[in-house]
């Protein structure tokens, strides 16, 4: 990956930034150790996504634009475009754990399912484990729900079955890159806007007054819309670098699609549990302008259809049968089912037991990205 003068700048304003904003709560990833193997192995993810894109106005955005992992941020992923300063994107850390024990759920669900009975795992670990993600996902409310965020029980990848461990992967590696390429998208979009009002071409002067009819504002759905199509087209050449791997190509693709899904269960679970003792689901930090759920789904698979045509279903037969498996526990949840009591024990005992193992200041971030 070559850096550019842009990049450097556009990376010191996302330390800044992030010595500032490191007083969020969500994160389970627990001390530098940790925290800096994910930052390598993000940035690494990054380097091969970006050599995969072929079209050079994106990759110059690649190449221009600080890609930062913010600890114990307070939002899932941000696209941050100060005005006539280089812009930057900061992903929370939290994304690692939540991708990770939702992919781990997921693929072991849809073994089970598929009579392969990979796992032995109840209704009630099923809730619990989606709860944990909840509480990944979601902000919280001080220290306390950080604990609740690492003791809460999750499915680790030790857990699960040997044999999908490497789907298990390939999904938590696509959600980190599709969120990370909608970023991207927004960045791409907010460029066009730009050049197209600058110029007093004819497309130029209708962009400008379909936006001076807009208020100023393009309705922000439309713009979620656009960075997904744009993030959509990124994924689809990673995963083509993967053209003669058809197993992994296609799971780079379902991982996609389960990216949307796992959020799309978030978003159904959010604010149902605001009355159960000691699970705060509400307080959501996540902006309500992107796209429902539902929505960009079906817009997905329709490309996909595109593609695929005849052999769609088969190929996409994990991402087609999510509903169907995840959905019981979604509605039991809605329902009023919680977690167990040993769920909350273990929260319960980290509470008492531990102090925050250190604290974050600006020192820290400074030493950690050595400036
Ligand atoms: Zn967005």
């Amino acid at each position: 990956m070559k850096f550019s003068e842009r990049y450097y700048k556009s990376r010191r304003n996302a330390i800044n930034e992030i010595s500032m904003k490191m007083n969020g709560n969500k994160s389970a990833i627990l001390g530098v150790g940790h925290f800096i193997s994910a930052i390598k192995k993000i940035q690494k993810e990054i380097s091969i996504l970006s050599a995969s894109v072929t079209d050079t106005a994106t990759q110059s955005l690649f190449y221009n634009t600080a890609i930062e992992l913010i600890p114990y941020g307070r939002f899932n992923a941000q696209l941050v475009h100060p005005r006539k300063k280089e812009p930057f994107i900061l992903i929370d850390t939290s994304i690692v754990d939540f991708f990770g024990n939702m992919s781990a759920l997921y693929v072991t669900l849809y073994a089970n399912n598929n009579n392969q009975n990979v796992l032995d795992i109840t209704e009630q670990e099923v809730i619990d484990i989606l709860f944990a993600s909840a509480e990944i996902f979601y902000d919280g409310l001080g220290w306390e729900s950080e604990l609740n965020a690492i003791y809460a029980k999750k499915l680790n990848y030790n857990r699960i079955h040997e044999g999908n461990r490497q789907r298990a992967m390939t999904y938590s590696l696509a959600s980190r890159l599709f969120i990370i390429s909608h970023e991207i998208g927004h960045l791409y979009h907010n460029q066009q806007v730009g050049q197209f009002a600058d110029k007093s071409s004819r497309l130029g002067k209708f962009w400008n007054d379909f936006w001076n009819a807009l208020g100023g504002h393009m309705l922000s759905h439309q713009k979620e819309r656009m960075a997904d199509i744009h993030a959509v087209e990124i994924m689809l050449q990673f995963a083509s670098t993967y053209k003669n791997n058809p197993p992994l190509f296609f799971d780079i693709l379902n991982g996609v699609h389960f990216c949307m899904d796992a959020i799309h269960t978030m978003q159904m679970l959010k604010g149902k549990h605001k009355d159960v003792e000691g699970l705060k689901l509400i307080g959501v930090n996540e902006r309500p302008t992107h796209p429902i759920g539902g929505f960009r789904i079906s817009e997905y698979r329709d490309r996909l259809k595109k593609m695929f045509k005849d052999e769609f279903d088969s190929l996409f037969h994990p991402s087609l049968q999510y509903h169907k498996i995840v959905h019981p526990y979604i509605e039991k949840i809605v329902s009023g089912a919680v977690p167990s009591t040993d769920y909350f024990q273990m929260k319960e005992l980290a509470r008492n037991l531990l102090e925050p193992p250190w604290v974050w200041d600006n020192n820290s971030v400074k030493n950690i990205y050595g400036i």
